[in-house]
């Protein structure tokens, strides 16, 4: 097979060919925006107002986008969301958690706590890739760990709370931004800016409740003995003065406020989950009436409006579709490798256009008419 042996004609070509899941497309705004800082921003000091005050808006900016209630607070860190669990293993988890376990990062989360000496084994509810499980209250369970987007099989879930006292921890990494939440249903939604907000990765965001905060104060006074990288006590502090605890990358810092600034001028959350719903339209419709292409997940109230999985027929590989868009400048739409199915995977956050989507779907069909 020879990738570049089919070649697409411009005219069907997206305008800007990235689809891929994480990370994803960044503006060519957002990059621009950040030459005329180089002297200004770039290469100074993240303890100086220019990089706090950066921190700053990215803080109210969460805030503003999310509509988070009084006594909500933004905390942010560097390690992007994998740290974030380990945090949550030291940090907000008191001694048992339930997860909804539907794919590869539901799991790791659930994985990152059954390695953890101090912890009850994890209570773990899980349904087949494709769909998702509904939580279980059980008396115990301290927290509840749920995931906005599985971005590895293109299913969400609803964000809502189980009829416990419980904590709710809300894995929103490729959610956030691009679906539409309650704050009242978590205590703490976290994410990194390589979805969503079109940056890059590294760091981590967690939007907490008051009752997140005050666990993380009474385990930060217990003699739990935690590794200060991962002690939300200690980012809580340097949050609420506009700072993180060691260096962050401050490009992506830079990059992730201008998206969320970007998404505040259209109109907010509502604007950008509403292009992501377009694409989303766009893509299963065409899914859904071609002979040869139908959405993974079968219940259509499940398939996620910003992470889209299309199966194909056995008669077209769709290993050879993805190389062959990517030959043509069309990248990442390879399935998610573990997941082992003949199938494309297609992020449809908010900076990607709604026509390119189209288009996209344009292209693989003129793909499939030359292969089959
Ligand atoms: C990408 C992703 C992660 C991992 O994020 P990192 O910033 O790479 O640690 C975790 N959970 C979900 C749902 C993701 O999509």
């Amino acid at each position: 097979m020879d990738p570049t042996e089919v070649v697409i004609p411009d005219a069907l070509k997206p305008s800007d060919g990235r689809f891929g899941s994480g990370p994803s497309k960044v503006r060519r705004a957002q990059v621009e925006a950040l030459v005329p800082e180089a002297v200004r921003y770039l290469g100074t000091s993240h303890r100086q107002s220019p990089v706090r005050s950066m921190v700053g808006r990215l803080r109210e900016g969460c805030g503003d986008l999310f509509s988070l209630p009084e006594g909500y607070e933004v905390l942010v860190g560097v390690g992007g969301v994998t740290a974030f669990w380990d945090a949550m293993v030291f940090s907000l988890i008191r001694s048992k958690s339930q997860h909804l376990v539907f794919g590869e990062f539901s799991s790791k989360f659930s994985e990152a706590v059954a390695l953890c000496v101090h912890l009850s084994e994890p209570d773990v509810v899980s349904s087949d890739f494709g769909t998702h499980p509904e939580p279980e209250p059980r008396a115990g369970i301290d927290v509840y760990a749920l995931t906005h987007n599985e971005t590895s099989t293109g299913v969400a879930a609803p964000v809502r709370r189980p009829a416990s006292d419980g904590l709710v921890a809300v894995d929103a990494t490729s959610a956030a931004g691009g679906m539409r939440v309650d704050p009242s249903e978590f205590d703490v939604y976290y994410f990194s800016p390589q979805k969503c907000f079109a940056s890059d990765g590294g760091l981590w965001v967690a939007l907490c409740s008051p009752a997140a905060i005050e666990r993380i104060e009474m385990i930060g006074d217990s003699d739990r003995y935690v590794p200060p990288s991962l002690d939300l006590l200690i980012a809580l502090a340097n949050s609420r003065s506009n700072q993180t605890y060691n260096t962050p990358a401050l490009a992506t810092l830079h990059m992730m406020v201008d998206q969320i600034e970007w998404f505040l001028q259209n109109g907010g959350l509502d604007w950008a989950a509403g292009r992501s719903n377009e694409s989303a339209e766009t893509l299963y419709s065409w899914a859904d009436s071609h002979e040869l292409a139908a959405p993974f997940v079968t219940d259509a109230e499940k398939r996620s409006p910003v992470v889209g999985t299309i199966d194909l027929d056995d008669s077209v590989d769709a290993g050879r579709v993805a190389a062959t868009l990517r030959a043509n400048g069309i990248v990442d739409t390879e399935s998610y490798r573990k997941l082992g199915r003949n199938q494309l995977r297609i992020g449809m956050y908010p900076a990607v256009d709604p026509e390119d989507v189209a288009a996209l779907t344009a292209c693989i069909d003129h793909l499939i008419g030359a292969f089959v």
